[in-house]
């Protein structure tokens, strides 16, 4: 399947036609604590910004659109697209109703993010288990936007990375850069650098796994209707219709289906997207 960016019109994309916050199951390997499902949205190296559409039925994967035009995440150099491969651990939200006490911000309303630093560079849309690391506490324009890091189970080196600190022994420059990616990729845009809390310190791997784990009841008091959704779109195959009032039976949700734009030819990827910006460090 080929999930680059498209024209507008074929930019629903559907990862085995299944609801991608809602269908995949938090944890990957519920034996081991620190294993989880993640949803690749952005494969490595690319711009195109796709995401999980949290208000669109079902929850495909969308490139985002600003003012008409299919956005892509600049260059700053010296980076070229994501660093890793980036997405969402599913069954987690972060509520834009919770202040959280560390960073002093609410959520920012998405699942919480992933960046996945292993060899492989993943495909749009594949479900991997990661191996959870640590954790950045970003502040993205007042809201608290946490970027967890984590490695896929299948890295040759995932045996030997547990913690924040073997990624600084073995994976040199990498954390550095990670923090310089965010502060920054929003300047060509127009936009102030982001902020983090801590100093832009990574947290360790237990910090990582007690944010998942509140980022998860909040889905839950989600899905559950104790927390008002706010226009997201909770429609769902997977949660049992006692635990979720948005559980809908598979003929529903295959007419969703149905019902959406077909995948179209894409469009090549423009050339200007390909631009380094270059600024002096704040
Ligand atoms: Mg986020």
């Amino acid at each position: 399947m080929s999930w680059r960016a498209g024209s507008v019109s074929s930019v629903m994309c559907w990862a085995d036609r299944t609801t991608l916050w809602r269908a995949i199951r938090l944890r990957a390997v519920f034996a081991e604590s620190n294993i989880f499902h993640m949803v690749v949205e952005v494969p490595r190296w690319t711009n195109a910004k796709m995401e999980i559409a949290t208000k669109d039925p079902l929850n495909p994967i969308k490139q985002d659109v600003k003012k008409g035009n299919l956005r892509y995440v600049a260059n700053v150099f010296p980076h070229k697209g994501y660093i890793w491969n980036y997405g969402a651990i599913p069954q987690t939200w972060e509520d834009p109703g919770h202040k959280d006490e560390d960073t002093d911000c609410c959520g920012d309303n998405d699942p919480i993010d992933v960046c996945e630093i292993g060899t492989k560079v993943c495909s749009r849309g594949e479900v991997i288990k990661v191996k959870v690391l640590g954790v950045l506490a970003m502040i993205d324009e007042g809201e608290t936007d946490w970027k967890v890091i984590a490695i896929n189970v299948e890295d040759p080196e995932a045996k030997d990375l547990n913690n924040i600190g073997d990624i600084q022994r073995l994976k040199p420059g990498y954390l550095e850069a990670t923090v310089d990616w965010f502060r920054r990729y929003k300047v060509p845009d127009g936009k102030p650098e982001n902020h983090f809390a801590f100093n832009g310190k990574f947290k360790d791997k237990e910090f990582a796994i007690e944010t998942i784990k509140s980022t998860h009841g909040f889905w839950k008091a989600l899905i559950s209707q104790k927390t008002n959704s706010g226009g997201l779109n909770c429609k769902n195959t997977c949660v049992s219709a006692g635990d979720s009032p948005f559980c809908c039976s598979t003929d529903e949700a295959k007419a969703v289906i149905e019902g959406t734009t077909t995948c179209g030819t894409e469009d090549p990827i423009p050339c200007s997207v390909d631009k380094w910006f270059y600024y002096e460090k704040e």
